[in-house]
């Protein structure tokens, strides 16, 4: 599995933070964010970041604080 680097503005997940509860994948209307497998569960990863607008709907969302955005 390959994470994604920390870019301005887009959402970073910490993998290490988040417990695959799908929250943030259900409320992104731009399809960023995606679930993935790992070998301690499922994870999600910000795959399409190119279309993230910042919206910070996903960080609203998610009862890990996993999520970030550096502007
Ligand atoms: S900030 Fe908005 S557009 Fe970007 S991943 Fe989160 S919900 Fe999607
Ligand atoms: S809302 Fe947070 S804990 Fe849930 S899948 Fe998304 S990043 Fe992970």
């Amino acid at each position: 599995m390959i994470w994604q680097k920390k870019k301005r503005g887009e959402a970073f997940v910490h993998p290490d933070k988040c417990d695959g509860c799908g929250n943030c994948v259900k409320i992104c209307r731009h399809r960023v964010l995606e679930m993935t497998a790992t070998e301690n569960g499922k994870r999600t990863v910000a795959r399409n970041t190119f279309r993230c607008t910042g919206c910070g709907k996903c960080i609203a969302v998610c009862p890990q604080k996993a999520i970030e955005i550096i502007f």
